[in-house]
Parts: C-alpha cells; sequence; structure tokens
C-alpha cells in the first residue's frame, strides 16, 4: 500500500508520515483572531486542516485536533475600547460567527477550541519555566525571549536571520529590547488597557505564547501535526518552537504543514487589512450555496499552491457539485453495501496519499463518473456495477462532503411507488398518474427511465 506523505516545512520535502503514538494523531491548528469576521481565505486554510484531517481518518487515524481561538491582542483591545466594551463582549459575536461559518462549510468540529483569554496561568507558568532556562529578560516590565539563547532559532523558516529587521508583528515600536529579533512574550500593562495580575506583573501575553501554552496542554509537550497558513511560519511559529522547545528541551512538533493564500481577484493576498476580503455570510448573500464555497477553497488548486478567488472559481464549483449529485441520483436508490471499483478507489486515495493532491483525485473522479454516464445511457451498468460506483461516490465523499445523496425513502413512500409500478404494469395510467401527484406533494418527484422509475426529493 502506498504510504501517506505530507509535505514538512521543516525539512522542505514530502516525507512519510507516522505518528507518536500508533493509530492516534494529535493535531493543533492555530485559529482565528477574533477581531472581526474571518474571511474566506482564512476558510481555505481552515479547509486544508479539514481535508488533511479527513485524509488522516480515511487512513484509520484516530485524530485529535485543538484549534485555538485568539481573544486577546492589539486590534482586539484597540476595537473593544473604542466601543467601551470589554473583550469577551467585544469578541462574542465574532467566536459565535466562526462556528457557525464552520458549520455552514461541514468543517468536522475540532475536540477543543482553547481560548487565550482562558489560559493566562498557563503562559505565565510557561514565561516562568523559560525564564528558569535564561531564555527570558525583562525590559520597561515587559518580558522578551533573547533569541541568542536559542541557537536553532530560523529552522523552520529557513531565513536568514542576519539581515532580518524587525517585522509587523514583532512588536518592536513600543518597546526597548536588546536586539530586534527578540519577542516580547509577556507585555506590560499600558494605560486603558485590559491587563491580568500576575506573577509577572500586570499585563497581558504576546501573541505567539499562546500558542505553545495550548497546544502543549491539550496535546503535550512532543506532538505530530501542527498547520496553520503560509504568513504564520515566521515568526509566529519560529517562535512558538523557540518558546516551547526553550522551556522543555524536548522536540515541539513533528511535521509542520503549512496552506498558501487565498488571493483575491487583484492578486494580492485576501487580507482584512487590504480590505479586499469576502466573508462567507456576504458568499451566501450573493447566492452562493456552502457546498459551492466549500468545494471551490478545497478542490480549487493544490494546498500548497496560491488560489485566486473568483465568480467564476464559485460557478465551476456549484456545476461540479451539480455534477455529482446528478451522478448520485443517476445511479438510483441503491441498497446493497458494495465495494468502490478497485481502479478508481486506488487512484483517489493514492492521490491523498501524494500529499494530498484533492485536485488530481478529482480529476480521477470525474473522469471516471464520464465513462460511467457512458455505461448507464448504453444501458450496460449493471446493478452491481452501479452500487459499486456509489460505493466511490460515498467514498470520495468522506472527503469532499459536498454531494446529496437521494435519501433512503420512509416507509410510506416505498409502498406508494411499488403501487404505482403495479399500476402501470397493468395499464391503469390514472391510478399511477394519482400516485405521482400524491408523491409530489410529499416532496417525491419520479421519473420514468428504461430502468424503471427514478425518484428524488424536491424539498
Ligand atoms: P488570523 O485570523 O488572521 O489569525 O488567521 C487565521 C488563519 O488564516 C491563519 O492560519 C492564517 O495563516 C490564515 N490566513 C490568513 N489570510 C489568509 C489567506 N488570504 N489565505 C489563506 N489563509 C489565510
Ligand atoms: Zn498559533
Amino acid at each position: 500500500m502506498t504510504p501517506l506523505r505530507l509535505h514538512n516545512t521543516v525539512s522542505m520535502q514530502v516525507e512519510e508520515f507516522a505518528p507518536i503514538e500508533p493509530g492516534h494523531v494529535r493535531m493543533y491548528t492555530c485559529g482565528p483572531t477574533v477581531h472581526d469576521y474571518s474571511h474566506v481565505g482564512n476558510f481555505r486554510t481552515v479547509l486544508f486542516q479539514d481535508l488533511l484531517r479527513r485524509v488522516l481518518e480515511s487512513e484509520g487515524y484516530r485524530v485529535t485536533q485543538v484549534m485555538n481561538i485568539t481573544d486577546v491582542e492589539d486590534r482586539i483591545i484597540r476595537k473593544a475600547a473604542e466601543r467601551s466594551q470589554p473583550i469577551d463582549e467585544y469578541t462574542a459575536p465574532f467566536i459565535d460567527a466562526y462556528h457557525e461559518d464552520l458549520r455552514t462549510l461541514r468543517v468536522e468540529p475540532a475536540a477543543q477550541y482553547p481560548r487565550a483569554t482562558r489560559h493566562i496561568p498557563e503562559m505565565v507558568t510557561l514565561i516562568q519555566q523559560l525564564d528558569k532556562e535564561g531564555h527570558t529578560y525583562v525590559s520597561d516590565g515587559s518580558t522578551y525571549f533573547r533569541i541568542a539563547s536559542f541557537p536553532k532559532y530560523g529552522s523552520l523558516s529557513h531565513l536568514n536571520l542576519s539581515g532580518i529587521k524587525a517585522g509587523a508583528r514583532v512588536d518592536v515600536d513600543e518597546y526597548s529590547k536588546e536586539d530586534p529579533r527578540d519577542f516580547v512574550i509577556w507585555k506590560a500593562r499600558k494605560p486603558g488597557e485590559h491587563f491580568w495580575e500576575t506573577a509577572l506583573g500586570p499585563g497581558r501575553p504576546g501573541w505567539h505564547i499562546e500558542c505553545s501554552a495550548m497546544s502543549m496542554k491539550y496535546l503535550g509537550e512532543t506532538f505530530d501535526i501542527h498547520t496553520g497558513g503560509v504568513d504564520l511560519i515566521f515568526p509566529h511559529h519560529e517562535d512558538e518552537i523557540a518558546q516551547s522547545e526553550g522551556a522543555t528541551g524536548k522536540p515541539f512538533v513533528r511535521y509542520w504543514l503549512h496552506a498558501q493564500h487565498l488571493q483575491a481577484a487583484t492578486g494580492e493576498k485576501m487580507s482584512k487589512r487590504l480590505k479586499n476580503f469576502a466573508t462567507v455570510r456576504e458568499l451566501l448573500a450573493e447566492g452562493y450555496t456552502p457546498r459551492a464555497i466549500r468545494y471551490a477553497l478545497l478542490t480549487g488548486a493544490h494546498y500548497r499552491s496560491p488560489l485566486a478567488f473568483s465568480p467564476e472559481l464559485l460557478k465551476a464549483a456549484d456545476s461540479a457539485v451539480k455534477r455529482l449529485d446528478e451522478f448520485a441520483v443517476r445511479l438510483g436508490r441503491i441498497s446493497v453495501d458494495a465495494e468502490p471499483p478497485a481502479e478508481i478507489k486506488q487512484r483517489w486515495d493514492d492521490a491523498l496519499r501524494d500529499d494530498l493532491n484533492l485536485p488530481a483525485a478529482v480529476g480521477h473522479l470525474f473522469e471516471f463518473i464520464k465513462t460511467f454516464n457512458t455505461r448507464l445511457e448504453s444501458g450496460q451498468a449493471t446493478a452491481d456495477e452501479r452500487a459499486a460506483a456509489m460505493a466511490m461516490l460515498r467514498h470520495a465523499n468522506r472527503i469532499l462532503d459536498v454531494i446529496e445523496f437521494p435519501q433512503a425513502l420512509n416507509a410510506e413512500v416505498e409502498p406508494l411507488i411499488a403501487e404505482r409500478e403495479a399500476a402501470r404494469k397493468r395499464r391503469d395510467f390514472a391510478r399511477a398518474d394519482e400516485i405521482r401527484r400524491q408523491l409530489l406533494a410529499m416532496g417525491i418527484q419520479l421519473d420514468d427511465t428504461k430502468d424503471g422509475a427514478r425518484w428524488k426529493r424536491i424539498r
């Protein structure tokens, strides 16, 4: 069997995957900063994580996934203060909206969604541990991580750090640091800002320390997979490694996976800062379906390639989903449990095992559907073959989760269809039509084909 292989940002190679504990994968994903609604770019990364998780599950692993919620940072504090709201009150609607969007997009729920504001003691303990190991210094009441104390720094991002100036997310401006690359882990209280009274003094955590503290709390000091968008590689994930390994002396994460960005139509990264983004709710209001949005973000490009977002992408996704639905309807009502045809299942699985190549897998699936449709049209497909094709569709849908299958009929409908068949056989078309109308009133539409009556639910 082809092993599952995943691209690891650390080695810059596609590597064979094996979890620390056989059969169980522990995975952390950097979640949203809830200062606003998340945009579809954020959800591209979320859907990449959903793909990864479903492929792992399809490979037979149990997956424990933890996704944090960043509910304290500069923008949140500023915006809450502007509205004279406590930060919890300010973030609540965005956290609710985020979970609602996850459900809309059929993202499998994580085991935990820990919030930064609920883990201040864990962060303080971790910072004290770093202090004990000699990785920190205090300046103007803020605590910094001393990069010079961690020689491995830079191993994830492969950056030549000698030339690095302080970046936007490194928090240099208001604080005095020994080295411009050092980053803040505990920020001193500023007038008018929300703060926590702790052993480190009054203040609040830096962004990076929350992920170190929460991931290790829920997944252990060393775990299997850590993911996010490529913008998080540096400095966020580099800093997480420094903090976690600096404190524990153990390897933090085995596999780092990063998704490329969703780009706006103009070609630049979709971002809240550039105000060129669309939210899931805006797209729904424009009439796009949740399934089309999910399909577009999931299959539009391999996760390590940028994806350009456009109405055309969504329209293509919408028609692809319809083709899958139609195929399911054409296969008809199938009750037997069957195995998918070996060849197409192999091609589908192999593509996914090759660093989650879903676009290739979907290409194979549509080729299969096209060929099978020809057989259906010429009446060559046997009932067993139809059952096998349906099994393949269900297999693919464990990952895609966009197909609406004809549902099993309820006890009321089943006898009516049988009675209508009998009426047609004895050429009692009046009775047959009557039953057709009765079914229609129940939301079931019948189509007579040469293989017998097919039905679909119209509402
Ligand atoms: P944020 O809410 O900004 O903390 O970001 C949440 C997640 O979305 C992170 O994993 C980011 O890397 C990811 N992300 C941000 N912008 C984009 C984008 N345009 N395309 C894909 N992922 C993104
Ligand atoms: Zn994080």
